[in-house]
């Protein structure tokens, strides 16, 4: 097992004694009162867990941006979590993306995530470790960038894509969040590949809590993740979206977390959807303290 420099996590230990990696959660912004109610109860449910920070996507165009931002600016005024906001290339300018930025950086915003974008001609940046380069010049931030263990559908090969992930976290990025797989092997192996290509910051693994089988197969084509057959097997006559499906999603994803718990990962950075209760129950049944337990488990140790 190969074991990586990083992130200190004060979440709590298993009940085996084991240290147990630290967390952040990914959210998109709500478009209605009733998905903003859902944002809030999630991710009051999931703070429970002392996590290294929420992160909030952004979408690159004219409304969508909005959202993004006022998202990130509520969090960051009425949250107890530290924030993480996406940014992406697509769609600015290099003095738009800068002026955001140092917006961010006024409200107290510490951590981003640098990201090209999709479907939108790239901006005033030549990639994404220029925009690292020229946001550290704007304050210190805490920068996450993204990486792809099937490899990103647009990258010429394994090697180019291991190329561009350690030019941007050479940069100066702290870490790498993983788009989502389903096999523990994808990640590992990818793991040791971009260790022989030089990077030695911690590869954060993305987790997509299956939720409804179906849905996942439709985007994890678009992005480039696979589905594997063992998933296929596990799901085969079940009814979408029925709570079958649900407890085999969970199931599942417990394991691959276990798995990589085992390997030593520092982080798991769960896709919540926005989903109340289904990145919890996951997190809970891996045995993560909720923040009364700690501080009642350290009064008893100190007492
Ligand atoms: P890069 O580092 O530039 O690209 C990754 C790899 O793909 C590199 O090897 C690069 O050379 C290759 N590549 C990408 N595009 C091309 C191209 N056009 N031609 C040739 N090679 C190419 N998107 C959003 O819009 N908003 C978000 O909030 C957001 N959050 C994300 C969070 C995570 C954790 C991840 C994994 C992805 C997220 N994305 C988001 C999606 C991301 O913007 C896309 O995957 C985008 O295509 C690549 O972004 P990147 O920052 O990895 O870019």
């Amino acid at each position: 097992m190969t074991s990586y420099p990083g992130i200190v996590s004060d979440t709590g230990h298993n009940r085996s004694g084991a240290q147990l990696p630290a967390l952040s959660f990914e959210f998109f912004p709500a478009r209605t009162p009733r998905m903003d109610r859902n944002l809030w109860r999630t991710m009051g449910q999931l703070e429970l867990f002392s996590p290294a920070f929420f992160s909030m996507t952004y979408g690159a165009l004219g409304s969508e941006r909005e959202h993004s931002i006022s998202a990130v600016e509520s969090l960051q005024q009425e949250g107890p979590v530290p924030v993480a906001a996406h940014i992406t290339a697509a769609g600015h300018t290099r003095d738009s993306l800068l002026a955001l930025a140092a917006r961010f950086a006024a409200l107290g915003v510490r951590r981003l995530v640098a990201l090209r974008g999709d479907d939108l001609a790239q901006g005033g940046f030549r990639d994404v470790a220029d925009m690292v380069e020229s946001l550290l010049g704007v304050a210190d931030f805490d920068i996450s960038v993204a990486a792809y263990p099937e490899v990103h559908p647009k990258a010429p090969s394994l090697a180019a894509d291991l190329a561009s992930l350690r030019r941007k976290l050479d940069a100066g990025s702290r870490r790498a969040l993983t788009q989502y797989f389903f096999d523990a092997d994808v990640f590992l192996r990818f793991r040791d590949a971009a260790l022989r290509a030089g990077i030695t910051q911690p590869l954060v693994p993305g987790i997509l809590p299956l939720h409804d089988f179906d849905k996942v197969q439709g985007f994890s084509a678009r992005c480039g993740a696979s589905v594997p057959d063992f998933l296929h097997e596990r799901f085969r006559g079940t009814r979408a979206g029925s709570t079958e499906q649900r407890e085999i999603g969970i199931d599942i994803i417990v394991k691959l977390c276990e798995n990589l718990i085992r390997e030593g990962v520092e982080q798991l950075h769960f896709y919540t959807l926005n989903q109340p209760n289904l990145s919890y129950e996951i997190v809970r049944r891996l045995q993560y303290p909720l923040r009364h337990e700690l501080e009642r488990n350290s009064v008893s140790r100190a007492a």
